[in-house]
């Protein structure tokens, strides 16, 4: 078929869902635009060690165009998605307006903040790349800031380091930032008492890992306690500001460093785009991942809501893979007049690291914890990392961290003068 007469296929998103239904599409009887506001793709699993100073920013990134080079018919287009106009189905970019045939949206997931007052202003987010340099562009500051300072109650706070959010990102990011402190930072600050500094993670709910066994929260819960993270459980948060973290049922928490974890929901955009959302943000759609009543449309990962076994599919980056995939295959099923396939999830099982040597995973029914799981998560993690220099360059940081118990990336890039050295969320990155 001539080119321009094919189907046009426009993704929105290029993170797990909207690249995995690029290349599923890739070579089929269609014409894809991918379209995203960066011009890369994130493996966001890996965020918390570009936070951490373990690994740089392009570590864990990959060029967009690269990847899509060896397939000629998925174009790229760098523009942020504005609105969508699901009758002349249009899609207005801040490039320009596209028409498409299908469209496949997976915009993911912003920050939940459940309007507790102060949150989004005073937290710090881990969510793209920009938020994690920003974190650790902050975390180095405030030891910066905290070696010039006499007062000690001043340096305690500056070095309480508060992670809202028990679940896999802010226990990961805890365990990490325990041991930049307890490694490196310990030899590069001599002049600060390092038991003026604590991290401290806060949850809401009575323990941490909900979606784990219970087994592997309880090891999760004294692994982490046994590195020195002070751990808040059943602490619902209240109140955050610019000093200090509120909480129900617990002493307020001086702190000018909150990093929030606690919640995700789909990206807001879309609210206004006339789509059935449901309570947490995602657009509700029907088991073949079309959004009811627009059978062209189809919606993937973060953004998606769909239910399974009685429960909401959950936010990782496996569905929105799965999803991504399998709405490629519905649209060429839907063009060549096959029946349209209904997503199933096929859950391989989580995993999280606790630090150096740790770890905890749930794979098909069995759980294991400790070195194994740590080694197995460090494996899954560079196969799936896209990229042979990016594993190159993490695997090398990894056994410089390993062996000498030093962090690579702990510069404060772009600079920052010493006396403007800010607090969570003006920080720049
Ligand atoms: C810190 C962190 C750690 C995580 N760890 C894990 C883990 O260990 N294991 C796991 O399975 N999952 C993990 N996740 C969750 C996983 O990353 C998400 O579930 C997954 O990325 C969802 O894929 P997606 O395609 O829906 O969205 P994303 O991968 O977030 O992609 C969305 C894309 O849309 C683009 N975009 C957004 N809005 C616009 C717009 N208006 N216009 C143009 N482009 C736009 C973004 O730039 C992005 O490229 C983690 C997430 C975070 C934040």
């Amino acid at each position: 078929m001539e080119t321009k007469k094919r189907p046009h296929v426009v993704i929105l998103g290029a993170g797990f869902g909207g690249l995995h239904a690029a290349k599923a599409l890739a070579g089929a009887p269609v014409r894809v635009t991918l379209v995203d506001r960066n011009n890369y793709h994130t493996f966001s699993p890996l965020l918390y060690q570009v936070a951490a100073a373990e690994l740089e920013a392009s570590d864990i990134a990959y060029p967009l165009r690269g990847i899509l080079r060896k397939m000629p018919n998925v174009d790229f287009l760098m523009a942020q998605a504005e609105h969508l106009d699901l009758k002349n189905k249009k899609v207005v970019t801040t490039a320009r307006t596209l028409d498409y045939d299908f469209l496949i949206l997976a915009l993911g997931s912003v920050s939940g903040f459940f309007d507790i007052p102060g949150a989004r202003e005073h937290s710090l987010r881990l969510k793209t790349l920009e938020d994690a340099i920003r974190v650790r562009n902050h975390i180095i500051c405030c030891f910066e800031r905290a070696a010039q300072l006499p007062d000690a109650e001043s340096r305690k706070r500056i070095l309480t380091f508060t992670i809202v959010g028990g679940g896999p990102t802010g226990i990961e990011y805890a365990g990490a930032l325990s041991e930049l402190i307890s490694s490196s930072f310990t030899k590069d600050f001599p002049e600060i008492d390092m038991s003026e500094s604590s991290v401290v993670l806060v949850e809401a709910q009575n323990s941490l890992l909900p979606q784990f066994p219970h087994r592997l929260r309880r090891y999760a819960l004294s692994h982490l306690r046994s590195m020195g993270v002070k751990v808040h459980l059943g602490s619902r948060v209240r109140q955050v500001t610019g000093t200090g973290v509120f909480l129900e049922n617990h002493d307020p928490i001086p702190t000018e460093t909150v990093i929030w974890s606690a919640g995700v929901r789909g990206t807001p955009r879309v609210l206004t785009w006339g789509l059935p959302v449901s309570p947490r943000g995602g657009v509700n759609v029907l088991p073949t991942l079309q959004v009811p009543e627009h059978p062209e449309v189809y919606v993937v990962g973060d953004l998606s809501h769909l239910a399974q076994d009685g429960r909401p599919l959950p936010m990782v980056a496996p569905v929105a893979v799965q999803q991504g995939k399998a709405a490629a295959q519905n649209i060429l099923n839907a063009i060549s007049g096959k029946p349209l396939q209904r997503f199933i999830y096929k859950d391989r099982g989580s995993m999280v690291t606790l630090g150096r040597n740790s770890g905890l995973a749930s794979v098909k029914g069995f759980s294991f914890t400790g070195f194994p799981a740590w080694v197995l998560w460090l494996l899954l993690h560079l196969a799936y990392l896209i990229g042979f220099r990016n594993r190159i360059l993490v695997m090398t940081n990894w056994a410089w961290d390993y062996i000498l118990f030093e962090r690579a990336v702990r510069m404060i890039v772009p600079k920052v003068s010493v006396d403007q050295i800010p607090r969570s969320s003006s920080a720049p990155f």
